[in-house]
């Protein structure tokens, strides 16, 4: 099969991915193999070629996979051949530990990730537990559905852990693949609340973007909204957003970070943080790690609901590291997504 394989750690410049043809995985136990239809481009997999998060080397990239069930493996029984499903970061967790029992299977120190730990989906086949697969529902295009496995999942976690309320304001930091879905979940689900978007300067396109899809308010990071924000959504790679909306946070406010690594140029801001403008007054910093099966459940009948209409723009498979490149440089409009078969 064609795959894009990451070999070894290397900036994302030097076209690190190498295409390669590989043998065809078979599905073990309770395993699944999906002909893989396209496969989203996230930042984390920048993350992971560039070295800020360790990935078991040799590995196929990809944790926002759609394809067709193709065969089962010894024991599985949740699909049919056939069955257009999707796999999303989290590929399998124990099942028994005290975080799996809690239903925080995204915390297990057994936790792997898709086109991390074990092969994803920039590739014309993967294998997966059929436990950790989803139907995709019929609304969405292959193209459209896999920004939701990653970009729309942990972007619904992510507005879940900021405990926003109708009527309050969120504030977006960043605006690409993720902030432009929960975009559209906010202004479905909290139809009284306000949200105001920034972006890095001159990101005028992003910028225009987000007023088509409903933001209150857009400017640049560091610029002074109408009025405090609530709570925020960080998904840039920096830091000094962070501190930026600390600025702009109301009393008891919670700023949730969406990233799994933060590239590290920029750390010093964060170290200066000051307490008494920054956090004094109940103000709260927290991550999202990852993501649950229930995220993935629960998010993608409410995306069918709304429905969420995903910005994407295509690429070959063999363009991976071009598509990487445009993600790196804030020059993708939406999602990135590979198109890998029909
Ligand atoms: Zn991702
Ligand atoms: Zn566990």
């Amino acid at each position: 099969m064609r795959a894009m394989v990451l070999q070894e750690i290397k900036p994302i410049e030097n076209n690190p991915l190498e295409f390669k043809d590989l043998p065809i995985p078979e599905p073990s136990n309770k395993q699944i193999r999906i002909k893989v239809a396209t496969c989203g481009v996230c930042h984390t997999e920048l993350d992971e070629i560039e070295g800020r998060l360790e990935a078991k080397l040799p590995v196929i990239l990809g944790h926002e996979v759609v394809g067709t069930v193709e065969k089962l493996g010894p024991g599985a029984g949740k699909f049919r051949t056939g069955d257009r499903v999707g796999i999303a970061w989290i590929n399998s967790a124990c099942g028994s530990c005290v975080f799996c029992r809690q239903g925080n299977e995204n915390l297990c120190p057994d936790f792997l990730g898709t086109g991390c730990d074990v092969n994803g989906g920039y590739a014309e086949y993967a294998v997966v537990p059929e436990d950790f697969a989803y139907l995709i529902p019929e609304k969405f295009s292959d193209s459209a559905a896999a920004p939701l496995l990653c970009a729309g999942a942990i972007g619904y976690r992510a507005l879940r852990l900021t405990g926003l309320r109708d009527g309050q304001i969120l504030g977006l930091f960043g605006f690409g693949a993720s902030a432009h879905i929960v975009l559209q979940i906010v202004k479905y689900k909290y139809s009284n609340s306000k949200v105001y978007v920034f972006t890095r300067p001159g990101q005028k396109d992003h910028q225009a973007l987000a007023v088509k899809l409903g933001a209150d308010w857009v400017g640049a990071t560091g610029e002074i909204p109408p009025e405090k924000i609530n709570c925020a959504i960080d998904f840039t790679p920096a830091w000094k957003p962070i501190v930026e909306a600390l600025n702009i946070l109301e009393k008891g406010g919670r700023i949730v970070i969406n990233a799994i690594r933060k590239e590290s140029k920029d750390q010093e801001s964060l170290l200066r943080l000051d307490y008494s403008a920054h956090l004094w007054l109940e103000k709260e910093i927290k991550s999202v790690a990852n993501i649950t099966r229930r995220d993935a459940e629960e998010f993608l009948p409410l995306a069918a609901e709304i429905p969420i209409i995903p910005e994407v723009r295509e690429f070959e498979l063999e363009q991976a590291n071009e598509a990487l490149n445009l993600l790196k440089q804030g020059k993708i409009q939406g999602a990135g997504v590979l198109k890998i078969s029909e």
